[in-house]
């Protein structure tokens, strides 16, 4: 339960005895509004409740309370319930345990109140700040002003190693990316799997491994304390889309796959390609093999082995245009699609190339011939992804795997892949304009509903699979 007390009713009348001092010929007349106490508190998945007490010379009739997500733009307007009077105690509660209403933990709100009184008399309240924390837990921390990383399992040098990677992380994406993180980001790392659920929104599935929360600068993700090396990377790899899309949101479009994943994997281990990833991108330049990058613009294949190129692919071509075009080039691409722009348009003016010329440049850096003619002129669906890519609505989520079966590993990704169209492309297109990863925040209603995104291997808690990854967003 955190509280948050204000006598906000103190300042005013402070305020006013020194302007009666500063101006002694001015008459004024007492605010006939005056707050006498307002207060916020809540408990985390049940409720976020704002209290404001307050006094009027006449009867106060209207007592709203406005909020705001700290780095949204939207705010929301509501009538608190209270008896009118000269005398009033106006409270409004966000009801958690209604999945429209959900926020993840480290939701970071404005909040201010507008009275009305019977004569006219209006008084907004200054913005006062709540953080929701999931309060379940005894949260130990870890934060500079970039980030703050919660965990309350494992010892200092887990929390530690987990704070370093990231902040490394943040590092690399500025000096090799060319992006500065624009809001502080938080960091949840739930113990276990059965916690990580019992965290985000309703609608996560079994085997999410955790979710990026990219309009509230939120990450949230299962590691338990045996689970380290995995969780470096997932932290990372979700982290940088967070960044990533704070950097290039906007309402016009969305980073073509490939960049978005290529980025996420490349800030992992910018030297090379992650093991799990490594072995079959060499198999695939080595029998010439590769996806066009056309193919990777859009959702990744839902095949385990190809979504596994998908993202080494995607992380080698990140890595080349880092190491041929430098990072300057990459720069100014992101800046180009903060602003929207068609995914041709936006390569040729930062890097001089369409998708198909960076895709020959790439393949010849690997001693591969160039697309075949068919390839390079079918730009046709792929041009039109941009707007309707309806990749940009679903989350991305971390699918655990077994590593031998086959079969089960299908049956997994078939859940996952019909994940996409279980969202609206418009509903996420409005609301929320282009991360992917974001998407499923754009609920109908508004409401802030998390993503789930996780690139990363995640290791299925309590089940003790450890194994091959596979990446999927769709
Ligand atoms: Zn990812």
């Amino acid at each position: 339960m955190k509280s948050i007390l204000k006598g906000l009713g103190l300042k005013l009348i402070v305020f006013g005895c020194a302007l009666m001092i500063v101006w002694p010929g001015t008459v004024l007349a007492q605010d006939p509004i005056t707050i006498i106490d307002q207060s916020a508190n809540s408990d985390f998945r049940e409720h976020i409740t704002f209290t404001l007490a307050a006094e009027s010379t006449s009867e106060i009739v209207e007592a709203t309370l406005f909020y705001q997500v700290v780095g949204q733009i939207a705010t929301t307007k509501n009538e608190a319930e209270f008896a009118p009077g000269n005398a009033v105690t106006a409270e409004f509660e966000i009801d958690q345990t209604e999945a429209t209403n959900y926020l993840p933990p480290g939701t970071s709100l404005n909040y201010w109140w507008n009275i009305v009184d019977a004569a006219g008399n209006e008084l907004k309240t200054e913005r006062e700040l709540l953080l929701y924390l999931d309060d379940r837990y005894d949260w130990n921390t870890l934060e500079n002003d970039r980030l703050t990383l919660y965990w309350y399992e494992g010892n200092d040098s887990f929390g530690r190693e987990l704070f370093e990677r990231a902040n490394l992380a943040l590092d690399t994406l500025e000096t090799d990316v060319g992006i500065a993180l624009e809001n502080p980001i938080r960091i949840f790392i739930y113990a276990n799997h059965r916690d990580l659920l019992g965290a985000i929104s309703t609608g996560a599935q079994e085997w999410t491994g955790g979710q990026a929360f990219t309009r509230f600068g939120v990450v949230v993700i299962g590691v338990g304390p045996n689970q380290l090396d995995w969780g470096l990377n997932a932290t990372t790899h979700e982290m940088t889309h967070l960044v990533i899309h704070q950097a290039t949101e906007n309402p016009f479009g969305d980073l073509p796959r490939w960049l978005d994943e290529g980025i996420a994997v490349y800030n992992e281990n910018r030297d090379e390609l992650d093991s799990d990833f490594k072995a079959i991108f060499d198999r695939a330049v080595e029998r010439d093999e590769l996806m066009t990058l056309r193919t990777l613009s859009s959702p990744f294949p839902s095949d385990p082995y190809q979504a596994n190129l998908a993202y080494g692919q995607s992380g080698a071509v990140v890595k080349f245009i880092i190491d041929t075009y430098g990072t300057d080039a990459m720069a100014e691409l992101l800046d180009i699609f903060s602003e929207g722009a068609l995914y041709d348009e936006a390569l040729e003016q930062a890097l001089g190339v369409d998708t198909n010329g960076l895709d020959n440049a790439f393949r010849t850096s690997l001693g591969l011939p160039p697309l075949a003619g068919a390839e390079v002129s079918a730009p046709d669906e792929a041009e039109a992804a941009p707007e309707t890519e309806p990749a940009a609505e679903v989350p991305e989520i971390e699918v655990e795997e077994e590593a031998e079966p086959a079969a089960s590993a299908a049956e997994e990704n078939a859940v996952v892949a019909e994940q996409p169209a279980q969202e609206s492309s418009e509903e996420s297109s409005t609301t929320n304009g282009l991360s992917g990863e974001s998407s499923a925040e754009a609920e109908p209603s508004g409401s802030p509903l998390g993503v789930g995104c996780l690139g990363g291997l995640a290791p299925l808690f309590g089940l003790g699979l450890a194994l091959s990854r596979v990446r999927r967003k769709e």
